[in-house]
C-alpha cells in the first residue's frame, strides 16, 4: 500500500479506467492505480503517461509479482476476463472485474470458484448498485412501503458514443450488443432493487442502424422473478435522446426513476402512494468511487463489495439466457447460479 492506499494494477488500457475508473481510485482516498498492463506495450506506455500511473507491462505475470499492486481492476474485452481474473486469483491478489464477467456462465462460476479458493475479493462492476436513486428504491422496496412487487420497467438507452462503436457492435466473439453490454447491468439492478432472482426471460432483439447482422444494437427482454413480479428490460445503443428510467409497481406504492442510468451521478427518484406524489431526496455520490470504497473495504476486511463476483454470474445468466431466447424465439428459463 502507498501511504496506506490500496495499490491497483489495470489490465488493459480501456476507455472506462481512462474516463471513469482511474479518476474515481485517485479521488476516493483510500486507492491508487499504480500500473497498467497492456497486450502493446507502446500503448500501455503512452496510457500510463497521460494517466499518471507510474508502470507499464506487457506481461501479465510481470504486473501480477509486483509487490505494489494489492488488487487488480479488470477492463479488457469480455473474451479475456475468464483467463485474466485465473490468473489474479493464482496470484493471491484481489480482484474487481468488470461486467459482463466472462462470456459463459460456466467461466464466471470458475472464476468465482478460483477466486474463493484464493481467499481474494472477487468483484463485479455493476457500478449502478452505487448510485443513490437505486439505494433509495432498494431501501424503500425493503421496508414494505411498496406493498407486493407486481410489475418493473427498465429503460436503459442512449447512444453508443462513436468512440466505442467497436467491438461492441462488431465483434461477438468479445461479448459484443446491447445484452451483453446493457442488459447484464439491468438484470443485476433488478435483482438489487427487489432482492429477487430473475427466473424466466424473453427477448426480442434488432438491429436499428449501428449494430451488424451478427449484433444487436437494440433488445427488448421480459422476465419473471422467482416471487412472480414480471417486468421488462429495454436496451438501446442508438437513441441520444433516451433518458433511461426504472419504474417499480407494487400494491401499495410506485417507484419512478429518471435519468439514472448513466455513469454519473444524476438522476431524481419519486415515489407515488395514498398519501400523493413527492420527490425523494437523494445525496449523490460518485458511482464507480462507491463500489472502489466497497472493494478496497471488502479486501481489508472491513466489509463487502457492493457487488460481488456471484452477482456478476447470476447478471450474466440473465443476459446469455436474453440473447439466447432472441435465437429462438422462445422463453428460456434462467439457471440458477451458485
Ligand atoms: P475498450 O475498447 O476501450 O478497451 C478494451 C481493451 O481493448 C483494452 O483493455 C485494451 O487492452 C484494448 N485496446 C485499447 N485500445 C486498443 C487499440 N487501439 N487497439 C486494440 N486494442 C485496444 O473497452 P471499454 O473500456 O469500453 O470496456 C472494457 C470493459 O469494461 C468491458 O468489459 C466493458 O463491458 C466494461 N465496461 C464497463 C462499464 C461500466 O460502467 N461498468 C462501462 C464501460 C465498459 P490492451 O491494452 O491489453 O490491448
Amino acid at each position: 500500500m502507498r501511504d496506506g492506499r490500496f495499490g491497483f494494477g489495470l489490465i488493459g488500457a480501456s476507455t472506462i479506467s481512462r474516463e471513469r475508473m482511474i479518476g474515481a481510485m485517485n479521488e476516493s482516498g483510500v486507492a491508487l492505480p499504480v500500473a497498467v498492463y497492456s497486450r502493446d506495450m507502446a500503448r500501455g506506455r503512452a496510457f500510463a503517461d497521460e494517466m499518471g500511473i507510474p508502470k507499464a507491462y506487457d506481461r501479465l505475470d510481470a504486473m501480477l509479482a509486483d509487490p505494489a499492486i494489492d488488487g487488480v481492476y479488470v477492463a479488457s474485452t469480455n473474451e479475456r476476463h475468464h483467463r485474466e481474473v485465473l490468473a489474479c486469483a493464482a496470484a493471491g491478489k484481489h480482484v474487481l472485474c468488470d461486467k459482463p464477467l466472462a462470456m459463459s456462465v460456466e467461466e464466471a462460476q470458475d472464476m468465482v470458484r478460483a477466486c474463493r479458493e484464493a481467499g481474494v475479493v472477487f468483484g463485479t462492476n455493476h457500478h449502478m448498485r452505487c448510485g443513490a436513486h437505486h439505494i433509495a428504491m432498494r431501501d424503500i422496496v425493503r421496508e414494505g412501503k411498496l406493498g407486493e412487487l407486481v410489475a418493473i420497467r427498465v429503460v436503459h438507452g442512449a447512444l453508443l458514443p462513436a468512440h466505442l462503436q467497436t467491438w461492441r457492435i462488431n465483434d461477438p466473439s468479445a461479448g459484443a450488443g446491447a445484452i451483453m453490454d446493457l442488459a447484464v447491468h439491468d438484470a443485476d439492478i433488478v435483482r438489487f432493487l427487489t432482492g429477487d432472482e430473475i427466473v424466466e426471460v424473453g427477448a426480442m432483439s434488432a438491429n436499428s442502424g449501428m449494430g451488424t447482422d451478427k449484433v444487436e444494437d437494440t433488445a427488448l427482454g421480459i422476465f419473471r422473478t422467482e416471487r412472480g413480479t414480471l417486468g421488462h428490460i429495454h436496451n438501446v445503443f442508438n437513441t441520444p435522446f433516451n433518458r433511461g428510467s426504472i419504474e417499480i409497481h407494487g400494491t401499495r406504492g410506485s417507484l419512478y426513476a429518471q435519468d439514472n442510468m448513466g455513469q454519473s451521478p444524476a438522476g431524481t427518484l419519486r415515489l407515488r402512494d395514498a398519501d400523493g406524489e413527492r420527490e425523494v431526496p437523494l445525496v449523490h455520490e460518485e458511482l464507480y468511487g462507491r463500489m472502489i470504497k466497497s472493494f478496497v473495504a471488502a479486501a481489508r476486511g472491513e466489509g463487502e463489495v457492493a457487488c460481488s463476483g456471484e452477482d456478476g454470474a447470476r447478471s450474466l445468466a440473465v443476459a446469455l439466457a436474453m440473447l439466447e431466447s432472441a435465437g429462438s424465439k422462445k422463453m428460456v428459463a434462467v439457471p440458477k447460479v451458485g
